[in-house]
């Protein structure tokens, strides 16, 4: 007979005078609390009992000591997440064994209740629950543990804009809208990239100072920094692309003066405040946060022009060392990339074909990732081995998924 949240079983409550030290059991309760279910078993006196768990198939076996013979057999199918069926036997004469058939391996909890007030009545509860192995609590440990992983914040800064159109090629083509079209593009595989996100120093056609192109990137608290540029040379032979860094040289005296305004330095070197440091000290560690910060440039700067090596002529086999004021932030990896000669008509009509648009971003897109895989960032995705950033080749796929806004697709034609 099924019942369906609860089922209660009155047992026939038959005093024997034969058997006075024997307990009657008066009533059986199963009750679904969701994720536990409660039996209570109310008894006529304390009981001794032993409770145990049987495998193959799941059992819970409940088996109380000295009960009244007259105690009905319990035979019942019930409707509960973890008990199928209840059933009972006479064991030893005067023993009465309940057995639980189990859906699943439960845990179960028990505990005896003496008469209150409330309840005239001694009661033996068991409490059951879903079983969960060792490893499984541990697992769960550890995803409750696990922090939320930060995305990593890659500031796109596209050269020039506005008054200042850079570059200008021989047939006219301006270096600030170019740039800004592979700029687009890099933001564009950026967003497409899990654990990662793009902020354009510039999203439009306007002039920013290059301190306002830093100021924005750490604003958002930008892991690298990547310029995108377009070089102009008087012999328009010149062709290929380079990568740049900041130099040491030029580090220093901008340790110098980020030194010099003590506030704007203080939250620079991993919460270490120099307010309270001799000049000496300070200055020492502004020099180590800004060393480190070359070394990363210089990796990614290696990661990058080595992904240029393959789609384009190269001007410059090493990373380039300089004083560009756009690369000084002290604690942002930063790069300055000059994808070709604007001013070499070859190149010009290159920086102006989609397809190719394409390649540098991916060329810039693959040296990040490249870069993160190998160097990451503690509390990212890539630092927790979630995942690996995976750049795919296929151009015109990455064109049709983008918004409609970015019409893209026409320039792949031909590819
Ligand atoms: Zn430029």
């Amino acid at each position: 007979m099924p019942f369906s949240r609860y089922f209660i079983f009155i047992c026939c409550f038959i005093p024997s005078l034969v058997q006075a030290a024997s307990v009657d059991l008066n009533q059986f309760k199963v009750s679904d609390n969701g994720d536990s279910t409660r039996v209570v078993m109310k008894l006529s006196g304390a009981v001794k009992y032993s409770i145990f768990t049987l495998k193959k198939p799941d059992r819970l076996v409940v088996d109380l000591k000295n009960i009244n013979k007259k105690t009905h057999k319990i035979t019942s199918s019930v409707k509960n997440p973890f008990i199928k069926f209840v059933r009972s036997g006479v064991r030893n004469h005067h023993d009465f064994r309940i057995v639980f058939d189990l859906k699943s391996k439960v845990k179960p909890k028990s505990f005896v209740l003496k008469p209150s007030k409330k309840n005239n009545m001694h009661r033996l509860v068991i409490d059951l629950s879903s079983y969960k192995s060792k490893r499984e609590i541990i697992a769960k440990k550890k995803i409750k543990k696990q922090p939320k992983l930060k995305s990593l914040v890659i500031a796109i800064d596209a050269g020039h804009g506005g008054k200042d159109i850079g570059a200008q090629g021989y047939k006219g083509t301006l270096e600030k809208k170019v740039v800004f079209k592979i700029a687009k593009k890099l933001e564009a595989l950026i967003k497409k990239q899990r654990g990662m996100k793009a902020v354009m120093i510039r999203n439009g056609d306007y002039f920013l100072k290059l301190k306002q192109r830093i100021a924005k990137a750490r604003k958002y608290k930008a892991d690298l920094f990547i310029s995108i540029h377009a070089d102009a040379f008087r012999n328009p032979q010149a062709k290929g692309a380079s990568v740049y860094v900041l130099s040491r040289n030029s580090a220093s005296s901008v340790a110098a003066r980020w030194l010099a305004d003590r506030e704007n330095a203080s939250d620079l070197i991993g919460g270490v405040s120099l307010g309270d440091k001799d000049n000496v000290l300070a200055s020492v560690l502004m020099d180590m946060s800004q060393t480190a910060t070359i070394e990363a440039s210089l990796k990614l700067g290696n990661e990058v022009l080595s992904g240029l090596k393959n789609i384009s002529r190269i001007h410059k086999r090493q990373v380039q060392k300089a004083g560009f004021v756009v690369l000084k932030s002290p604690d942002i990896p930063s790069i300055l990339v000059e994808t070709a000669f604007i001013s070499n008509p070859g190149e010009e009509r290159n920086l102006n074909n989609g397809t190719h648009q394409w390649r540098l971003a991916q060329a810039m897109m693959k040296g990040i990732a490249r870069y993160f895989n190998e160097n990451p960032i503690p509390g990212t995705y890539y630092a927790a081995k979630q995942l690996e950033i995976v750049v795919s080749d296929k151009l015109p796929t990455i064109a049709r998924s983008l918004p409609k806004n970015m019409s893209f697709n026409e320039e792949l034609v031909g590819n």
